[in-house]
């Protein structure tokens, strides 16, 4: 079951990051880090991430590691390498954890 989630519902119009739940907490810290080792490699076809597919839930125990890449401007998808579990994450682009290097005009 692949999980799809847009960046935008853990924040709120300015921005900043809702009060999550632990567990909320936890998959939105492990999906920010996927964003930010994508968006800093975006060259590259696929990102080795440093996570293990356990760090976004407590009851895991695949320690699996994460694979990313950028599919389009504003969807990344993840996949862990020894397991099923996979997602996408959308709408992170230009968001605080979009580590794209900006070009000023
Ligand atoms: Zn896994």
């Amino acid at each position: 079951m692949a999980l799809k989630v847009d960046l935008r519902h853990f924040l709120d119009e300015e921005g900043n990051v809702l009060a999550l739940t632990a567990q909320a907490k936890k998959v939105f810290e492990f999906l920010t880090k996927i964003v930010m080792s994508v968006s800093e490699n975006i060259e590259k076809p696929l990102i080795d991430v440093d996570l293990k597919c356990n760090t976004r839930a407590d009851d895991l125990t695949c320690d699996g590691d994460i694979k990313a890449k950028c599919i389009s401007i504003s969807m990344i998808e993840w996949h862990c390498d020894s397991c099923e579990a996979s997602g996408t994450v959308s709408n992170w682009h230009g968001s605080t954890w979009d580590k794209q290097v900006r070009i000023i005009h």
